[in-house]
Order: C-alpha cells, then structure tokens, then sequence
C-alpha cells in the first residue's frame, strides 16, 4: 500500500470519481461507469457467491470499463479480420484495468481487476458455461446500459458491440444511475442470423432462453479455424451510435467474403499445400 494513503484517502466521493474517470480515459477506456455492491443484492439478479462482496468482502465499488468493438471489422465474421479485433481488446481491457487498479493502490486504495472472459479456452465453455464473474451485469449495475434478448449488454453508444472488464476497490465512489429504459427493441435479428439457433426467445421476458453449449461448440469449431469468435449476434444489432455512423451494412457481400478467404482455415481448406512449403514442412517441424 503507498505511503500516500493517509492523505490521498481523503478525496471526496466526486472528485475522486472525476479523477479516475480522466485516468481511464487516458488509458483509452471508451466507456466508464460505477456500481456500489450494494446494486448485486438489491437487483437479486445474480447468485450470490459470484457478487464482489463475497468474494472480496472490502468490496465497496466496482468500476465497469468498455472498448468498442469496430463495426466494419465484426461485420467481416467470422473472419481472421475480427479474430484480431478481438484479440486487441482483450489486451487492451486487462491493460486498462491493469493500469487503473494500480493508479487507485497508488492513492491508498484496494483494487484489482477481475479479468475479462477468464476462462482458459474455448473447450472449457463446451462443458461449463458459466463464468466466474458477469461483467455484463456489472456494466449493467454501473449504468452502462441494459442486457439484450441475446443475452449482451446493450450500450448507447455501441450497442452490444462493446467488450467489458471490471475493477474491483474499497474507494468509495458516487455510483452511476442505471439505464431506465431497455435498450433492446426485440427485433429479433439476433435471433434469425444465429448460426446455430440458439436463440429461443420468451414470451414472458425480454432475455431470450440460450443453447450456450451449442454457441460454445461453434466457437471451437471456429477456433480451430483460427477465425474465432463468432459474434454475429452482436454484429447484426441495430442499437448504437456506431450503427448510425456506419449505415445498416458497412461492408459488402463480396468484401466480407474477401477477408474471409485470407488467413485463417477458411482461406486454405481444400487447396493442397506447396511442394516447396510440404518440404520445409518435413524437414523443419517433427
Ligand atoms: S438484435 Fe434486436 S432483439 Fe437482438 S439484442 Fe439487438 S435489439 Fe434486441
Ligand atoms: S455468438 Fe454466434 S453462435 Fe453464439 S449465440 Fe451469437 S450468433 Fe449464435
């Protein structure tokens, strides 16, 4: 713990939140949003052993961050194209929240970021679904926005095309209020563009019931094509500002096709390897 605890602990609740607002802006965070844990037990929306406080019981706020995922790049899947679109995020999220946690121990304060996805690979998904931490509901709880029939967190200003990751702490920070009204129109294109079905949606709620062991199953499949992930569901969707910027399609059927005939699996399934590239196969990799 710094040796600046004793003064630095001292912030008010707003200028504190203002100041690690610029901070996480600095660090490229597109979207920054705060939940008192009291927002798990009053929503009861989440099984209590994943809230933050059980885990954590100094938990007193979580710090919801989001990075945009771009449009014309997830439009292209599942292609190599958005593969490394979402690769990016990822190290960019865990650095963000990495970098911001640091900043609050700097100041005298616990933090620590719950990582993004944290899961080991795709194969674990197949058989167990769940994480160990919803970092939809904590963007939801930090009044981000609000969870779609597919199950994502809808945002303003990307849809559900933002990814998210959370920082934990015991700073206690003014929280935001939450999105009232659903953001999700329940158009269904989610439900018809999923590859795999597995989408039912209720009569009685706007989350759709979910096949998450054939979403997952997809997603290795892909996985071993080296396009991984998916992510039509979020592609399609109508909501966000970036879908105003870009129009309703922002590539071409021709070109979507193109950058998904270069590097991954789809791009070389069916074609014979070189006879120069089989002989440094061969004498190089045993
Ligand atoms: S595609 Fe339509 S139904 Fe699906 S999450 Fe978006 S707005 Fe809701
Ligand atoms: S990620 Fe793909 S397979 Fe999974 S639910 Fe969304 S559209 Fe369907």
């Amino acid at each position: 713990m710094s040796t600046t605890k004793g003064t630095t602990k001292q912030l008010a609740r707003g200028p504190l939140k203002q100041l690690i607002k610029r901070q996480a802006k600095q660090l490229g965070a597109n979207l920054i949003g705060f939940a008192s844990v009291d927002r798990w037990p009053e929503q009861q929306e989440v099984k209590p052993e994943y809230w933050p406080q059980s885990i954590w019981p100094w938990s007193r706020t979580v710090i919801s961050l989001g990075v945009q995922i771009y449009l014309p790049m997830i439009e292209t899947t599942p292609s190599v194209v958005y593969s490394e679109c979402y690769n990016t995020t990822n190290r960019i999220l865990d650095e963000i929240a990495y970098r911001l946690a640091n900043k609050l121990n700097q100041l005298g304060y616990r933090a620590h970021w719950f990582p993004r996805d944290c899961y080991g690979d795709i194969s674990v998904l197949v058989k167990k679904q769940e994480a160990a931490f919803s970092h939809v509901f904590a963007g939801k709880y930090a009044g981000l926005g609000t969870l779609g029939l597919n199950h994502t967190l809808l945002t303003k200003e990307y849809g559900p095309r933002v990814r998210l990751v959370s920082v934990i702490t015991d700073a206690d920070v003014v929280p935001d209020e939450l999105v009232k009204d659903d953001l999700c129109i329940r158009c269904q294109q989610c439900v018809r563009n999923c590859p795999t079905e597995a989408f039912t949606p209720r009569s009685d709620r706007l989350i759709a019931d979910m096949a998450k062991t054939r979403c997952a199953g997809y997603h290795q499949k892909l996985k071993n094509e080296f396009r991984y992930p998916c992510g039509v569901c979020i592609a399609v969707c109508p909501i966000g500002e970036d879908r105003k910027l870009y129009g309703a399609h922002s590539v071409t059927e021709a070109g979507k096709e193109h950058c998904q005939n270069f590097g991954s699996a789809n791009a070389v399934a069916g074609l014979p390897v070189p006879e120069d590239a089989q002989q440094i196969i061969d004498t190089t990799i045993r």
